[in-house]
């Protein structure tokens, strides 16, 4: 087994067991094996090891990735995406994790459309209200949801969060339990279109904590692929 192989397991069989330690099944937490940056080649190692879900964050990238790994991956966009670039990923994604402007939300819808088919969304939210963050403010968002659901194109189907970074990944805690509970404030509205099926939320550092606080797809790369280096983009 290669070294990203191993690391993929290693953290897929802790997903598992903080899965049943807090009371849900396995089934309910996704690993996605984020690999920005990273070759062909360590994505197939951690392919090879069974993960069928990559993150990716880079439009390029994820365009000139797609057509060299096998058709069963599942791709995750989840940076942040240009309005202007939406087409070239509308069709390849199984979901894209980012969506944090109305303007954002209302191209992916227009784009989707024009390809026959509809795109599964998540609503970013900026959940400690951080001054260089992307996303909705919580509070702002039980007010826009129902704004975003009338685009005709997309399914939105739950939210995503990138927490602080902090020292103790145990104070990302209370952040991820607030996400859980706007999703479900959101859910109690009932707007036609919304699901709120889906949390993504945990990197490397926290995702311990988001599984207990009940994430579905926690977005894991360095713990698998080793640290990042940009330079090579
Ligand atoms: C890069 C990135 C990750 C993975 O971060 P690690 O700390 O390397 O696990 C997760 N989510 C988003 C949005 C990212 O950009």
């Amino acid at each position: 087994m290669s070294v990203t192989g191993d690391n993929y397991l290693k953290i897929l069989d802790n997903v598992h067991r903080l899965c049943r330690e807090s009371g849900r099944d396995e089934s309910e937490c996704t690993l996605v094996a984020v690999s920005k940056t990273k070759p062909v080649d360590l994505i197939m190692d951690a392919y090879d090891a069974g993960c069928r879900d990559f993150g990716e964050n880079y439009v390029q990238e994820l365009v000139d990735k797609i057509p060299q790994l096998p058709d069963d991956i599942r791709w995750h966009m989840i940076g942040h995406l240009q309005t202007n670039k939406v087409k070239y990923i509308v069709g390849k994604t199984y979901l894209i994790h980012g969506v944090d402007s109305v303007k954002l939300a209302r191209e992916i819808g227009k784009q989707s459309l024009k390809n026959g088919i509809v795109s599964d969304i998540l609503l970013e939210v900026n959940i400690g209200n951080e001054e260089s963050k992307f996303g909705f403010k919580p509070d702002e968002l039980l007010q826009t949801v129902p704004e975003i659901a009338q685009i005709e194109g997309i399914r939105i189907k739950g939210l995503m969060t990138s927490a602080p970074i902090c020292e103790d990944p145990e104070e990302n805690r209370v952040f991820f339990r607030n996400m859980k509970q706007l999703s479900i404030d959101i859910k109690k509205q009932k707007t036609d279109n919304v699901y709120m099926d889906f949390l993504s939320m945990g990197m490397s550092g926290d995702y311990e904590s988001a599984v207990g606080e009940g994430a579905s797809f926690v977005r894991v790369g360095t713990a698998i692929f080793g640290e990042r280096d940009y330079s090579l983009r």
